[in-house]
């Protein structure tokens, strides 16, 4: 079936993000025989809401932003996902990026729906004050349709602790009481988990742990290629090197650095604190973005953006396994070849689940008034993550599908049994 939200199914492009979500649901929900009128129930979205934010920037003008939140599903419980600001922000991609979430929390079996929000705006070009004006107004728009109960905003692309803190006050200034649980991601101070900024790095760690012990592979013998520097990326490099692993390449926007010997980790980010970048990293050699991705090696890590590994690369794709820290790094066409080359994928909406596990450890301790030590947050994420690894994996054996196609048939099932069992409501 088309999708309702493309005019000219010929147009539909192998990086689009909505495409690329729908491809592997429709996938999915084949192979699970879904009956026809859930499907038609699960593949869209539950609400779409665009706002225009006038703000009063500091030189006296208004200027008027285009805002969206998404909501996509709530069967599971209240919507979750992160809110980007971003000069190229789509409704499409807010749409998949939404989606993403809801399959995400369905697969790591945690109470939330998805969601996802942004603004179009370039946060470089706004001072704080008009960032601050920006996200409040924001928040005013959409303040009837988020909650605790209703729909969890948290930091994504260019957003962070302080706009989670902004959002919070803003919501609580109209609730009349303070409201931690509205978003996560917050400062540990005003009801942020402990833990929750390393989440989604600490979870790659635990999955990547998991694939090689499935393929008999030794920490110190196994070459990881990370693309990306940042949260995700960042940590996971750091955490990986702290538990043994080698890694010999790592990259940022500006390109990459390559030793097959190993790279210094601390000594790296020493240097990324210092000048903002990987570039330059004595004892390295210089390699592309691109050319980081072809590296040989056991694990390749790709965690800074979407459509990196497509059907012009995917054959020189040379890692055993993939781990994909970043949202929709590989687009659908890549992955038949991925399989084709017998590479183990470990699809975003398991691999990068860690963050939102943390973000529902944050809700409940704000809901409970009562916080745990960090110690406390990483064994529970790290039973969530090798739970959820293997929940999938096993799905994969008994259904003969790879592990893509498992964690979206998995998710969708879930979804689609609160949906069946709960009813439409007339
Ligand atoms: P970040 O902004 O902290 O870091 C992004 C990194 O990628 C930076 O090193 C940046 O230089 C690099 N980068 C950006 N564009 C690039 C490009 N075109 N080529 C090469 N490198 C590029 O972001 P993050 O929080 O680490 O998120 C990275 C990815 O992980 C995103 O896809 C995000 O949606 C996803 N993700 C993040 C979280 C989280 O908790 N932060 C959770 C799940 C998924």
């Amino acid at each position: 079936m088309p999708s309702p939200f493309v005019d000219d199914a010929k147009e539909i492009k192998e990086e689009n993000p909505f495409e690329s979500m729908m491809s592997r649901f429709d996938e999915a929900a084949h192979l699970l025989k879904l009956d026809p009128d859930l499907y038609q129930v699960l593949r869209v979205p539950n609400r779409e809401i665009t706002v225009y934010i006038p703000v009063q920037m500091d030189d006296g003008r208004i200027e008027i932003f285009k805002g969206f939140r998404v909501q996509h599903n709530f069967a599971r419980g209240p919507a979750k996902g992160g809110v980007r600001y971003s000069p190229d922000v789509t409704l499409d991609e807010v749409r998949a990026l939404a989606a993403w979430m809801t399959w995400k929390c369905a697969v790591v079996n945690i109470p939330f729906g998805g969601a996802k929000g942004g603004i179009i705006c370039d946060p470089s070009k706004l001072s704080i004050t008009e960032l601050e004006r920006m996200t409040r107004r924001y928040t005013a728009e959409i303040l009837d349709f988020i909650g605790p109960e209703r729909d969890v905003p948290a930091p994504d692309m260019n957003t962070n602790e302080r706009v989670m803190a902004w959002i919070m006050d803003t919501y609580s200034m109209h609730a009349r009481h303070t409201v931690t649980a509205v978003v996560t991601g917050k400062p540990i101070e005003l009801g942020g988990s402990a833990g929750r900024r390393e989440a989604t790095g600490r979870g790659l760690l635990f999955v990547c742990d998991e694939a090689c012990k499935k393929f008999g592979l030794d920490r110190a013998e196994t070459r990881v290629c990370i693309q990306g520097a940042g949260n995700v990326g960042g940590t996971a490099a750091k955490l990986m090197h702290r538990a043994g692993y080698k890694i010999i390449a790592m990259s940022d926007i500006h390109g990459g650095i390559y030793n097959p010997n190993g790279i210094d980790i601390p000594a790296l980010f020493d240097q990324v604190v210092k000048t903002g970048t990987v570039q330059g990293f004595p004892g390295a050699s210089p390699v592309s973005n691109e050319e980081l991705l072809e590296l040989e090696c056991e694990i390749l890590l790709p965690a800074a953006t979407e459509n990196q590994i497509t059907s012009k690369n995917a054959d020189d794709i040379k890692c055993k396994i993939l781990c994909e820290g970043a949202n929709g790094p590989t687009t659908a066409a890549a992955d038949r070849v991925l399989e084709e080359k017998g590479i183990f994928v470990i699809p975003d909406i398991l691999a990068n689940a860690g963050g939102v596990t943390v973000s529902y450890f944050e809700w409940v301790q704000d809901r409970m008034g009562y916080f745990w030590r960090e110690d406390d947050v990483n064994n529970r994420l790290r039973d969530i993550m090798v739970d959820s690894f293997h929940d999938v994996l096993r799905y994969s054996t008994s259904h003969g599908v790879n592990m893509r196609t498992a964690a979206y048939m998995l998710a969708i099932d879930r979804v689609a049994y609160n949906t069946r069992m709960r009813g439409i409501y007339a």
